[in-house]
Formats: structure tokens, C-alpha cells, sequence
């Protein structure tokens, strides 16, 4: 299988940044569509608008309705087309964003991300993953290739709330481990190749950037302050962790994440909140030595990523729940299947025991 890596065409990350976007977007098109929620748009939507006039271009708003469905999807791409916009601007959380994303895949445009949170990998991603009424997934819409522009402005993100900063070093947290995984498997990644050793190296630097500053990033995240940690972790999260899941390729601890999607009591937590919960799963069933466990469960201790199942908000363990937890982890199409040794669904029980069990002895 060939080596094939994905990424954005241009990544911009800096404070204040958002009031540049006009200066950005050259040759990526004349009107632009802005997706947008109706709490981003006053002040946001208000910038976005000022720094695209400022450089000759125009734009219209729309409001997204909050969930990345096929029918919202439809509905944004016929206003786009209605308003005869010929690109698409897509700003907020990770459903703004898919959104925004498969929006551009049906109106065949260029799209610009602008995040407002760091809370997990959709940014630079080329893929959208999209929800049904009941919020299961029912398809991923794949991009002819990834977003044109990441623009990131560090300002915001400093000022998003801190719960999201950290799920989103949660969802970073693995990005290695499971890269690592499918390299020695020879896993495919999301790109229909093999992770090319740039991709494995940025997955670890995405690792070394939230060990070396996640902790002092998450204490100025509490008082809204950018600085150079808050730089280094909005770096790691969006870009590293984006192309690193990619390019790299999934394994156990994003399957565990959606795993937990069978007990009702963790449906509160935060997609990056489980992905590191089963980033210390898959290290157990990986049996990954002692020290290297403990750096990855006391940097969650240090940020508040959860380490045992009540921090997920399961506080009664039910055996038949972590059993379909552990089921739904292990199926055909899911990555735990990418580590390079077999897993059954009793090994994924016992591994989600195991670090229940260590994050309570060491609470
Ligand atoms: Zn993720």
C-alpha cells in the first residue's frame, strides 16, 4: 500500500488573527457563504464580515442549525447557491465545521475553517461525519481534498470554554499511540494508504508539544490568557492531532471512545474526555511500559482528563454495559483492529477495568 498523507492548504494560526481573514483568502473566491451559529455571529460574524470587505469581497450569512445532518447540509448548499456565493466560510465547534465542510463538497467550492474552540480534529480534516435524528452516525462525506485555509486565532480559543480546551488535548492525547499502532500493523489510514513517517512524526510532536505545555496552557486557558503554551497545545490539538489522525490512523482508543456510546451514563462526556480515557486502554492492552502509562495518566490527573469511569459520569458500573461497551469497540469496522496484535472483546472489558481500577487507587 502506498504512503499518502493529507493536510490543509494553508494553516494560520496567530492572536488576533481573525481580523486578517480577508488578507487569506485570495483567488479562493468573490462572495462568500459564512456558516455560523447565531452566538458567534454578533461579534465573530461581525469581524469575518469587516476584514473580507476591507479586501474586496462580499458575504452572506446563515445560521447553523446545531446538528451536522444530511437535511442541513442540503439546506445550507441550496442557500449558497441561492446567493450565488462561490465559496464557503465555516466557523465554530466540530458540527459547524463538518458542516461547513460538506457544504463546499456539494456546492464544488473552496472552504475556509475558522475554529472557535480546540476541542477536537475536525479543522484540517478532508472528512465530515454526519448525524442522523438520533445522533448516530449515518455517513462520512469525504472532501476532494482537505480545507483550503485553517485560520486559527488564538485569541478566541483562549477565551473558549476550558472544559473544551481540555477535551480537546484529550482527543490529542492519543493521536500518537494510535499512530504508532497502525505503523507497526501497517494499518490503513483515512487517506487509503499508509501513515508516510511525516505524518508519524507530527503525531509525535503533537504528543511531545501537550506534555511539554498542556499543563501550563490549561492554567492560562482558566484566565483567558494566550501565551506561548496556549500557542503550542492550539497547535498540537488542530493541526498535529488533525493530520495525525488522518495521515496516521486510528486504533483502540477512539473505538473504546465510540464504544461508550452504549452506556447512557457517559453520554455527558465529551468526545475528547473519552478518547483519553481509552488512550489509557489501549496502553494497557498494548501493555506499553510503566513510565509510559504513568506520564499519559498523570498529564490527565494534571488537566482534569478523566482516569476512571466516574469521570466519564458511569458511577454505577454495569457488567452488561462495559460488555457492549467493549462489543461495540471490537466490531469488523471499527480500528481496534488496527493494533498490531489480536484483541478480543473480553481483552477491551478487562482493559477498561484495569484503568478504572488504577484511577480509583490513584485518586
Ligand atoms: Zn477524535
Amino acid at each position: 500500500m502506498a504512503k499518502i498523507m493529507k493536510a490543509p492548504g494553508k494553516d494560520i494560526q496567530a492572536a488576533n488573527e481573525l481580523d486578517n481573514l480577508g488578507k487569506h483568502v485570495k483567488n479562493m473566491g468573490t462572495k462568500f457563504l459564512v456558516i455560523i451559529s447565531k452566538r458567534n455571529y454578533g461579534e465573530i460574524g461581525s469581524r469575518i464580515q469587516s476584514s473580507l470587505e476591507e479586501n474586496g469581497y462580499t458575504c452572506d450569512f446563515e445560521m447553523f442549525g446545531g446538528e451536522c445532518s444530511l437535511e442541513e447540509i442540503d439546506r445550507l448548499a441550496a442557500a449558497g447557491r441561492e446567493k450565488a456565493c462561490d465559496s464557503v466560510i465555516a466557523v465554530g465547534g466540530g458540527k459547524a465545521i463538518d458542516t461547513g465542510k460538506a457544504v463546499a463538497v456539494r456546492m464544488d467550492t473552496t472552504v475556509i475553517v475558522v475554529p472557535t474552540i480546540a476541542s477536537n480534529d475536525a479543522p484540517c480534516s478532508g472528512l465530515s461525519v454526519c448525524y442522523n435524528d438520533q445522533g448516530v452516525v449515518c455517513k462520512v462525506i469525504y472532501g476532494k481534498r482537505n480545507p483550503d485555509v485553517v485560520l486559527v486565532d488564538t485569541e478566541i480559543i483562549a477565551k473558549s470554554p476550558v472544559r473544551l480546551f481540555v477535551s480537546g488535548m484529550g482527543d490529542a492525547l492519543s493521536t500518537y499511540f494510535e499512530a504508532r499502532a497502525c505503523q507497526a500493523s501497517g494499518a490503513r489510514n483515512y487517506c487509503r494508504g499508509t501513515a508516510p513517517n511525516t505524518a508519524i512524526a507530527m503525531a509525535k510532536l503533537c504528543f511531545d508539544l501537550l506534555m511539554k505545555s498542556g499543563v501550563e496552557a490549561y492554567e492560562a486557558v482558566q484566565k483567558g490568557e494566550v501565551t506561548s503554551a496556549v500557542e503550542d497545545i492550539a497547535e498540537a490539538d488542530i493541526l498535529l492531532s488533525g493530520v495525525g489522525f488522518e495521515s496516521g490512523g486510528l486504533a483502540a482508543a477512539h473505538a473504546i471512545n465510540d464504544g461508550f456510546a452504549q452506556i447512557p451514563q457517559a453520554h455527558g462526556a465529551l468526545h475528547g474526555e473519552k478518547v483519553a480515557f481509552g488512550t489509557l486502554c489501549q496502553l494497557i492492552l498494548e501493555k506499553a511500559p510503566a513510565e509510559e502509562f504513568d506520564q499519559v495518566f498523570q498529564f490527565c490527573k494534571a488537566v482534569g482528563l478523566p482516569t476512571k469511569l466516574a469521570d466519564l459520569g458511569i458511577t454505577e458500573v454495569k457488567e452488561e454495559e462495559i460488555k457492549a461497551a467493549a462489543a461495540a469497540a471490537c466490531v469488523k469496522t471499527q480500528s481496534t483492529k488496527n493494533l498490531p496484535f489480536p484483541v478480543s472483546e473480553e481483552d477491551v472489558a478487562a482493559a477498561i477495568y484495569k484503568a478504572d481500577e488504577i484511577g480509583r487507587a490513584r485518586a
